[in-house]
C-alpha cells in the first residue's frame, strides 16, 4: 500500500478549562468541526493533582454517539444511569454508547481523590450512524490486561483497541467500521497504518515528535490524512513517540450537535433536551462503593 497524501495538521494546545481541567483537544475547533465519524478527541492532562483536588465530570446526559475513555494514568469512576459501575484503571478503556440516552458520571477515583496524583487519559466522541442513535445504551469495559497488544520489531508496542491494525484485532465492537490504536515507537522506529480506501485517517502525536507520510508531527499535531487511499506511515523522531491512530468509515449524514447531545436534525436535539428536562435519559442509582462492570 502506498502513502496516501495528507490533508493538513492541526496543532493542539494544551488549556486549563473553567475548574482546573487540563486539556488538550485537537477538534472539534473553530476550523474543523469534527472528522467523520469522530466528533471530538480530549486529551485529559497529563495533570498531576495534589490530594483533595482531583476534578472530573458529575452527572450529565449523553444521546446519539459513543464516549471512549482510555487512561494512560490515573483513574476515572464510572456510574451510569443503565446501572454501569467501574473504575477505569490505568491502560484500561470504557466504551460507552449512549444511543437512545444515558446519564453518566466520569469521576477521579476516591484513591486519586484523597491521595492526589498523576492522570492523564484521552476520551474519544465517536458518532452513531442516523439508523442507530436511538439504540439502547451500552457499557464495554475492558482491562488493561484485555487490551491486544504487540511488541513491534523495534521494540515499540501497539494496543489496538478497536479495528484491526498491525494484525493485531481489537477487543471492543464498532457500530461502524474504524480502528483505533495507542502506539509507543522508540527512536527511528516506524509503522504502517493502513488506512481503508476512503476512510478517515488520523493520526494525532501526543509525546515526541513523529513524520507521518512525509509531513513533521511535533508533540500536539494530528496529521489528517486525504480521505481517499492509502496508508498512514509513522515514523519516530529522535526522541520516539507516542501516537494515537484512527481510522473510520465516514458516516457522511448531516450533524446538529449542541452540547452533550449530537443528532442528524434541530429538532432531535430539541427532543433531547426535552428528555432529559423529563428524567427520560434516566437518573443514576447509587451503588455503593466497590468495582463492578
Ligand atoms: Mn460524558
Amino acid at each position: 500500500m502506498s502513502n496516501r497524501p495528507i490533508a493538513g495538521t492541526i496543532q493542539a494546545v494544551r488549556q486549563t478549562e473553567g475548574g482546573g481541567f487540563v486539556v488538550r483537544r485537537p477538534f472539534p475547533t473553530a476550523r474543523v468541526d469534527n472528522l467523520d465519524p469522530f466528533l471530538l478527541l480530549d486529551e485529559m492532562g497529563p495533570v498531576v493533582y495534589a490530594p483533595g483536588r482531583a476534578i472530573g465530570a458529575p452527572d450529565h446526559p449523553h444521546r446519539g454517539f459513543e464516549t471512549v475513555t482510555y487512561m494512560m494514568h490515573g483513574e476515572m469512576e464510572h456510574r451510569d444511569s443503565n446501572g454501569g459501575h467501574g473504575v477505569i484503571t490505568p491502560g484500561a478503556v470504557q466504551w460507552m454508547t449512549a444511543g437512545a440516552g444515558i446519564v453518566h458520571s466520569e469521576m477521579p477515583s476516591d484513591r486519586l481523590m484523597r491521595e492526589g496524583g498523576r492522570m492523564h487519559g484521552f476520551q474519544l466522541w465517536v458518532n452513531l450512524p442516523a439508523a442507530k442513535k436511538m439504540i439502547p445504551p451500552r457499557y464495554q469495559g475492558y482491562e488493561a490486561h484485555e487490551i491486544p497488544s504487540r511488541v513491534l520489531s523495534g521494540g515499540g508496542v501497539i494496543r489496538v483497541i478497536a479495528g484491526e491494525v498491525e494484525g493485531v484485532c481489537g477487543i471492543v465492537e464498532t457500530t461502524s467500521p474504524m480502528a483505533y490504536a495507542h502506539v509507543t515507537l522508540t527512536p527511528a522506529e516506524s509503522i504502517v497504518f493502513d488506512v481503508p480506501d476512503g476512510h478517515t485517517a488520523l493520526v494525532h502525536v501526543f509525546i515526541g515528535s513523529a513524520i507521518v507520510n512525509g509531513v513533521e508531527g511535533d508533540e500536539g499535531v494530528m496529521v489528517v490524512g486525504d480521505r481517499s487511499s492509502g496508508a498512514m506511515s509513522v515514523t519516530a523522531g529522535p526522541d520516539g513517540c507516542d501516537v494515537l491512530l484512527l481510522s473510520g468509515e465516514p458516516l457522511l449524514e448531516p450533524i446538529a450537535r449542541s452540547g452533550p447531545f449530537v443528532m442528524n436534525t434541530r429538532e432531535e436535539i430539541v427532543q433531547a433536551f426535552d428528555d432529559y428536562e423529563a428524567g427520560r435519559l434516566g437518573r443514576i442509582v447509587a451503588t455503593g462503593s466497590g468495582v463492578s462492570r
